[in-house]
C-alpha cells in the first residue's frame, strides 16, 4: 500500500506499526457517538509540548490547534524541551502529497504511557491543495488528537478525527473520546515491560474534485469540462449509461476533458486510483446545466389561413420550427414571448409541428411538440 511505503521512508530505521485506514466513499456519513481511542495515552490529561516550527504562520497554526484542545479540557503547556514535538514538513513527492499530516508515537505497552511523540503537518499538501488557515488548524487538531490517544472516527464522520479531516474542528464525539481515554486504563496483555512500541497515525488527503467549470461546443458536439483533481491522478467521466472514460490529470492537478456525446444525459466526474476504484466525491453535470431549456407552447390556434403558435422561450436564443422534422422557420429571439405564424400552405400535407431553441454556449434544447389542431380549433394552457 502506498502509505506503508511513505511511512517507512519517513521513519527510516524505526520499527513501524502502521495503523492504516483506507478511504472509501460512503453514500451516507455516520459518526461514532464517542471517537474511539488508541492503546496509548499520557499519564494524565495534561502534557507539555515543544513547538519546533520556525515560521510565524505555522506557530500560529499550532497555537490555535493547542488552544482548541485546551478549551475542550486537555491541558497542553508549552515547554522548551518536551517528549512531544510539534512541527511541519514539506513532502511534495507524489506519494507525499497523499498525506496531510501524521503522528509518530513511541509508548510503553505495559502501561500505555507515551515515551515520545512527534506531531507533523505537511506544508506541501496545504500549498498544493489550497488549504485555508482554518483547514490547516483542523489538520493540526487531528494530529494532536492522535497525540493524546484518539483513533479515527468513521470515514465521512463529522469529527476532527475523520480519517481525511479538513473541514471539522473538535466535535462533541471527540471530547467524549478524550474523556473516555483519560478515564480508562490501558489494556495491557502480559507484554514485556522493557519493550516499546512505535505507532504512526497519519492523515490522508481527502481526494476531491473541485473548481469544476464546463462549456458546450456545438460545432464539435462536445462538453468541455475543466477542474482540479486534489489527491488523485486520474479523472473518470461517466455519461448517462455509457462506459466510464478515464482521463489524465496534469502536473498542476488540473484536468481538461473534451467529451463528444449525443442526447441529454447526466455527466458524473470523479477521481479514481490506478485500479479504477472511486476515491473522490462525485461531481454531476445534468442537462439543465449544459443544454438550453425547452420552450413552452402556451397557446395555439388554427383557421383556414394557417396556425398561430404562442411561445414562451429564453432570450436571446435561436428558435427553430419544424413540420414533420423539416425546418419551416428559424429566427433569433431577443424577447421571451413570441408568436409564430405558419401558413396553411406549409401545413396542408401534414401537421406535426415541433420547436426547439438554442442559447449561445449551450446545447440545443429538446424539441417540444405543438398540440395538433384541425381548422377552427384552439388550444390554451392556463397557468
Ligand atoms: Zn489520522
Amino acid at each position: 500500500m502506498v502509505n506503508k511505503r511513505i511511512l517507512s521512508s519517513v521513519l527510516g530505521s524505526l520499527g513501524v506499526l502502521a495503523v492504516a485506514s483506507t478511504i472509501t466513499v460512503n453514500a451516507k456519513a455516520s459518526t461514532y457517538e464517542t471517537t474511539p481511542m488508541l492503546s496509548y495515552r499520557y499519564s494524565k490529561k495534561t502534557a507539555n509540548y515543544h513547538d519546533k516550527s520556525t515560521s510565524v504562520h505555522y506557530k500560529y497554526v499550532w497555537k490555535k490547534a493547542v488552544e482548541a484542545w485546551k478549551q475542550k479540557g486537555f491541558k497542553w503547556t508549552s515547554k522548551e524541551s518536551s517528549k512531544t514535538n510539534l512541527t511541519s514538513y514539506n513532502d511534495s513527492s507524489k506519494k507525499g502529497l497523499t498525506i496531510a499530516g501524521y503522528d509518530a508515537v513511541r509508548y510503553n505497552p505495559s502501561n500505555g504511557y507515551i515515551i515520545r511523540n512527534n506531531v507533523m503537518i505537511n506544508r506541501a499538501v496545504f500549498e498544493k491543495y489550497g488549504y485555508s488557515t482554518d483547514d490547516q488548524i483542523h489538520v493540526a487538531e487531528h494530529e494532536l488528537g492522535h497525540a493524546l490517544g484518539l483513533a479515527h472516527n468513521k470515514v465521512n464522520s463529522k469529527s476532527v478525527m475523520n480519517p481525511a479531516n479538513r473541514f471539522y474542528s473538535i466535535q462533541p464525539c471527540d471530547v467524549r473520546g478524550m474523556n473516555k481515554r483519560y478515564s480508562t486504563a490501558i489494556d495491557n496483555d502480559s507484554v514485556n515491560p522493557n519493550q516499546y512500541v512505535d505507532v504512526i497515525e497519519y492523515m490522508k488527503v481527502k481526494p476531491r474534485v473541485s473548481r469544476v467549470s464546463y462549456k458546450y461546443n456545438a460545432t464539435n458536439k462536445q462538453l468541455l469540462i475543466k477542474g482540479q483533481a486534489e489527491g488523485f491522478s486520474k479523472i473518470a467521466v461517466k455519461y448517462g449509461h455509457n462506459k466510464v472514460r478515464i482521463f489524465k490529470v496534469d502536473k498542476h492537478s488540473a484536468f481538461n476533458v473534451k467529451y463528444h456525446f449525443k442526447g441529454y444525459g447526466t455527466f458524473t466526474v470523479y477521481g479514481v486510483n490506478r485500479k479504477g476504484k472511486i476515491v473522490s466525491n462525485k461531481y454531476k453535470i445534468g442537462s439543465n446545466k449544459y443544454a438550453t431549456e425547452k420552450t413552452v407552447v402556451y397557446k395555439n390556434t388554427r383557421n383556414k389561413n394557417g396556425e398561430k403558435i404562442y411561445l414562451s422561450n429564453v432570450a436571446p436564443s435561436t428558435i427553430r420550427v419544424f413540420n414533420r422534422g423539416k425546418l419551416v422557420k428559424e429566427f433569433v429571439a431577443d424577447s421571451s414571448g413570441n408568436t409564430i405564424f405558419i401558413s396553411q400552405k406549409k401545413l396542408r400535407k401534414s401537421n406535426l409541428i415541433t420547436i426547439d431553441q438554442k442559447e449561445f454556449n449551450k446545447k440545443t434544447s429538446v424539441r417540444v411538440k405543438v398540440p395538433k389542431l384541425q381548422i377552427g380549433e384552439n388550444n390554451v394552457i392556463n397557468y
